[in-house]
């Protein structure tokens, strides 16, 4: 294997020039409102701007380190994520990544949008152009994450089932949900379950989405970077154990979530968690399930890893069997520019079974109108 060129499919990547798609697909009236960020000249915080209101948050410690050409790593980092349809399958093809999933970017705070008529028209323009203009013209390697108005149920599951004419396969919705609307383990959002399993759309969660005031640093001091990069795993974590014990998944045994960047090895910790309350807790659990949770969430939850070396165990090992690689790219955290080298540290010893079933069979599972890699052809 060694020197052979390992393809793997992503179940984890990001959209890049979005502030420019919008100027082109929505009117300038609603374009203007969407999210936008405007570093400050020094490059230590940055304003993000959305729909008249704005935050500021400090930026990462890697905006202000320089390489020996005296470019910050931000810069580097947003220099590399392509800038077309061209450029992004070139770095797919020289990183041996054959299809991935596509989430947004600074469209990931479209969350702290309030206007529902606004949220409604970027929802359905968005997935228009998202079919077309991505996902069609990649040849169906491009799986991009379509938006959800999630102000109005009944505009979510009208746009869930538009997303699936125009050809959409999975759609974001975010770990935590603007304030006021209710949790994702109420009934309130029984239709859109029923909307995504009757039409076949994934569910997709990147972690790191939950929103509220903190941002992404929660903790400052000793052990910070780590403790905030751990931080927004957990809730990727809480969406599973949500939909479980609230009775969605099981109420919707076609309804298929995907977790995206969380690892995957808490599946089977999770599983077990859960089974525990299940059984010991019995007198206490509402609603029943017609299987343990555990069960639940091996069939129906999907999950990405990039790096993690324990990932493939929590296959081989503890029976896990619907978890994937991801790129992230073209995030830091990511493998860009070192695809190949991971995923031969990953996979090279492994038993083929396994490796193609994460490489490449469980985002086929999930996404079977992408096209074979060039080893599998
Ligand atoms: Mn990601």
């Amino acid at each position: 294997m060694d020197g052979q060129k390992l393809w793997a499919n992503s179940g984890d990547s990001h959209a890049t020039g979005e502030t420019q798609r919008w100027n082109e697909i929505l009117p300038k009236d609603i374009a203007e409102r969407m999210p936008r960020s405007v570093k400050d000249p020094d490059g230590e915080y940055e304003t993000v701007y959305v729909d008249g209101k704005s935050f500021r948050r400090k930026l990462p410690k890697l905006a202000t380190k320089t390489d020996a050409s005296g470019k910050t790593i931000i810069d580097l980092v947003s220099e590399r994520g392509a800038a077309s349809l061209e450029e992004r399958l070139r770095d797919l093809d020289q990183e041996g990544v054959w299809a991935e999933v596509v989430y947004a970017s600074l469209g990931l705070w479209e969350s702290m949008l309030r206007d529902p008529e606004m949220v409604k028209t970027v929802a359905r323009l968005q997935n228009e152009w998202l079919a077309s203009e991505v996902a069609a013209k990649s040849g169906h390697r491009l799986v991009p994450t379509g938006s959800v108005p999630l102000l109005d149920i009944d505009d979510a599951v009208a746009e869930v089932q538009h997303a699936a004419d125009v050809g959409l396969k999975l759609v974001s919705v975010p770990t935590g949900l603007p304030e006021g609307l209710p949790d994702l383990n109420q009934d309130h959002w029984e239709p859109l379950w029923s909307a995504c399993e009757e039409t076949g759309m994934v569910l997709g969660f990147h972690i790191g989405s939950d929103g509220g005031d903190e941002g992404p640093v929660r903790f400052r001091g000793p052990g910070g970077a780590i403790l905030n990069y751990v931080e927004t795993t957990y809730g990727g974590q809480r969406v599973a154990t949500k939909l479980i014990s609230s009775g969605a998944l099981d109420r919707h045994p076609d309804l298929k979530v995907l977790v995206s960047e969380g690892g995957a090895t808490w599946v089977p910790f999770l599983g077990d968690r859960m089974n525990e309350a299940y059984r010991q807790h019995g007198m206490f659990v509402r609603p029943a399930l017609s299987q343990l949770p555990k069960e639940i969430l091996y069939r129906q939850v999907y999950t990405t890893f990039q790096h993690d070396e324990s990932a493939p165990a929590a296959m081989w090992a503890m029976g896990y069997r619907n978890l994937m690689w991801g790129s992230d790219y073209p995030h830091i955290e990511g493998t860009f520019g070192h695809t190949q080298k991971t995923l031969h540290e990953l996979f090279d010893d492994l038993d083929p079974e396994v490796s193609h079933r994460i490489r490449i069979g469980t985002f086929e599972e999930l996404f079977p109108h992408v096209s074979e890699p060039p080893e599998q052809a």
